[in-house]
């Protein structure tokens, strides 16, 4: 759920986000295609916030659209959207993933998306600096939300130095608790680091932001974090190891993966599997070498040849 300018702004980043999912799934080798539903909000001076019982309508035929898929779409959490939204929507349909365990779903992804995301760091840091290990390697997280603020506590526990921040001044506290320096998002995005990893929204590389970046790795959970794919080559010019966002974040769907086997939910199984991120990283990094090719050229040849092979 997010707001848009218009409706064509809308439909065009639905099918943005559409085809990371099918890139998603095919990098992390699911048995699932992609897709993505938005709510759209009108933006500017009609500006309008979704709450009570306006936003429980839109719920429900944001159900009714899912049903009308008849199973070929299964809906999930993300930005915008509460815990608390998904049985409001199940009310419609049956094809909505991410409900409580108590209800026999895999509960909220975003822990699992973080385990994706720690995983990726490391894979970049044992390829920088030949060790996967965290102890002492300076890492700035930038957003303090639903899955940067578990990357910031992994991290931390690893035994990493942090930088931290967020535009709401209320996870400061979480920044204190980990012994982590806040700063504003403007410096922690440019912050001398080890690893960057942005776990707020997407479009945050672009020919301004990339030339002033002092980091050596870039590996977090926000979606479409390069404003354009050809970014990707300027982060190489510069040096940076930029970890492609569509693999890295694959924790959540991996997840809900675990939730459609026959043999039901397995928390274990879900988090060994999002370590398993790590390794496909490091597959992607090894096929960019040797094509001579960025890592966002690797995994999108990875992505479209499977899923050439299933057609
Ligand atoms: P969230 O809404 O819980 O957290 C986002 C955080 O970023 C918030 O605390 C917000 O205040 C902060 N923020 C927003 N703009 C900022 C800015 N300019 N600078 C600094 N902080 C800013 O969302 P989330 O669920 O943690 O997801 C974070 C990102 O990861 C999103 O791009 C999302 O699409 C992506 N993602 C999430 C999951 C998941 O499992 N939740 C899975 C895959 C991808």
């Amino acid at each position: 759920m997010w707001t848009y300018d218009d409706v064509t702004d809308a439909t065009r980043d639905v099918l943005r986000l559409s085809r990371a999912m099918t890139y998603k799934a095919a990098c992390a080798d699911l048995p699932l295609g992609g897709g993505k539903g938005v709510i759209a909000l009108p933006a500017g001076p009609d500006r309008v916030r979704l709450t009570g019982r306006r936003r429980r309508d839109a719920l429900l035929d944001f159900g009714d659209a899912v049903e009308a898929l008849g199973g070929r779409y299964l809906t999930a959490e993300d930005v915008g959207m509460a815990s608390r939204d998904m049985p409001v929507i199940a009310e419609r349909t049956a094809h909505v993933t991410g409900l409580a365990r108590a209800r026999g779903g895999s509960g909220d992804p975003s822990p699992f998306t973080a385990i994706g995301v720690e995983a990726a760091i490391r894979t970049c840091c044992e390829r920088l600096f030949g060790t996967s290990s965290l102890r002492d390697r300076t890492i700035a997280v930038v957003g303090l939300g639903h899955v940067g603020s578990r990357v910031a506590t992994l991290c931390a526990r690893a035994g990493a130095q942090l930088v931290v921040s967020d535009i709401n001044p209320s996870r400061r506290t979480l920044a204190d608790r980990l012994g982590a320096r806040w700063t504003t998002p403007g410096r922690a995005l440019t912050a001398k680091v080890d690893v960057l990893s942005p776990c707020a929204l997407g479009a945050v590389f672009d020919d301004d932001v990339v030339p002033r970046l002092r980091c050596r790795a870039i590996a977090g959970a926000a979606n479409n974090q390069l404003t354009e794919e050809r970014v990707a080559k300027l982060l190489a010019a510069r040096g940076i190891l930029w970890a492609p966002d569509f693999v890295v974040n694959a924790g959540g769907i991996v997840n809900i993966a675990v939730e459609l086997r026959p043999e039901g939910y397995d928390p274990a199984t879900a988090r060994r599997d999002c370590k398993a991120i790590g390794s496909t990283l490091a597959e992607i990094f090894a096929a960019a070498d040797a094509e001579h090719t960025t890592p966002l050229a690797a995994a999108n040849a990875l992505a479209e040849q499977r899923l050439t092979a299933q057609r």
